[in-house]
């Protein structure tokens, strides 16, 4: 579940007055007086979030000026001047930091910060620098639990998750462009291949070589389902569903819906080995495919199946919120997007939907546009309506 973030603002007192805050027509002498400059000097050595937004100290040996809570190393306290307003730093002459940015004040500095971070992460994530918690915290000045913390409110993954998503875009990247399994590996960051098999096993859910080969070495299971929506396909790996998949009505098509839903499973995994499994064969298989019924049937609400999914960091973002939308309910494309901190991102919210493989498991069909109008659905609008209609009567039933 994602939560807005609350300004922590309770610790520790202002260090500027309410009344000269609001006093606009004062010059700029008047207004370092306004300022108690031990208070602020001790709020910068203890680099005070709280204090964000109420004053800014510049140091004059650099020509920077910085907020309060920048992770930049301490000057000397004979070098810093201290400022109401950046503005005013501005007309002494100092430029804005790079680093804390104090010119930035559009979002909420926390998340700017993480947004920040996320940047960082993108442009380094094939450098070869480490990138793990420690050295991540350090640079935001957080503590490492912290910084997690917040990173999964915000983003909606872990720093590691998401350092991860962007190591496998530049890695499957390099798979697709044809370089070897091993150039791959070292492009995309990764210090060793042992390492990157190791993480593969929870992220793409197949190794380098099996995905640039369309699943070959991969088994996978499969059984059909009879349900209340339709036929469905579901299909795992030892790790997790895969592919939850319903048919999509192919007008005039002379084929059965079993033999088109083998064939898309086909399709998604050209070279994997695929079996169809008796109900007795795999007890993992069956308890999926009973979850599933149980919760069409409205009796398991929350379905918390796992999955053996590739996707990008940004997908997985999105398909960990749709998660999280209770039974019954819809959220439109712009919430998803904003609550995963990418308000602008609406139509590759709608992209992470479509591609969604995971039927019900991944709940795409409760993402619908902001008038109510259904918007897509992979398997058909019609499944969608109808879905969507009957969580909305087992859900008042219940
Ligand atoms: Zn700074």
């Amino acid at each position: 579940m994602l939560h807005t973030v609350a300004s922590n603002t309770a610790s520790s007192r202002s260090v500027v007055s309410r009344s000269t805050l609001t006093e606009e027509s004062m010059n700029s002498s008047n207004q370092l007086e306004s300022l108690d400059e031990d208070h602020c000097w001790q709020a910068v050595l203890q680099r005070d979030r709280t204090q964000d937004g109420h004053f800014y100290f510049g140091v004059t040996t650099t020509g920077v000026f910085c907020r309060p809570s920048c992770a930049a190393r301490r000057p000397l306290r004979k070098n810093v001047r201290f400022f109401r307003t950046a503005p005013e730093a501005e007309r002494e002459g100092l430029r804005s930091c790079l680093r804390c940015k104090p010119l930035d004040q559009a979002e909420d500095g926390r998340v700017a910060q993480i947004r920040e971070l996320c940047d960082y992460i993108q442009s380094h994530c094939d450098s070869g620098d480490s990138l793990a918690l420690e050295v991540l915290s350090r640079q935001v000045d957080l503590s490492p639990s912290r910084l997690r913390r917040m990173f999964l409110e915000i983003v909606g993954v872990t720093p590691r998750q998401y350092v991860e998503g962007c190591r496998f875009k530049t890695l499957k990247q390099g798979l697709r462009d044809g370089d070897s399994v091993t150039h791959a590996i070292y492009d995309a960051g990764f210090g060793s291949s042992s390492r990157v098999y190791e993480q593969t096993g929870s992220r793409l859910g197949m190794t380098p070589s099996e995905y640039r080969d369309g699943g070959r070495n991969l088994a996978i299971s499969y059984a059909l389902a009879d349900t209340p929506a339709g036929r469905l396909m579901v299909a795992a790996t030892d790790r997790g569903l895969c592919f939850v998949h319903f048919d999509n009505v192919a007008e005039g098509s002379t084929e059965t819906v079993t033999e088109r839903l083998i064939k898309a499973l086909h399709d998604e995994f050209p070279a994997a080995t695929i079996r169809q499994t008796e109900a007795e064969g795999s007890e993992q298989l069956t308890l999926w495919i009973a979850a599933l019924q149980r919760h069409l049937a409205g009796r398991e609400p929350h379905l918390d199946l796992p999955v053996d999914i590739r996707a990008t960091s940004f997908q997985l973002q999105v398909w960990r919120y749709l998660r999280s939308i209770p039974y019954g309910e819809t959220r439109s494309y712009a919430q998803v997007a904003a609550a995963i901190g990418k308000p602008k991102a609406v139509r590759a919210v709608a992209g992470a939907c479509a591609a969604n493989r995971a039927a019900l498991v991944i709940p795409c069909h409760r993402v619908i546009r902001a008038n109510g109008e259904l918007g897509g659905y992979r398997w058909g609008v019609d499944r969608k309506a109808q879905l969507l209609d009957r969580e909305r009567t087992f859900e008042s039933a219940g």
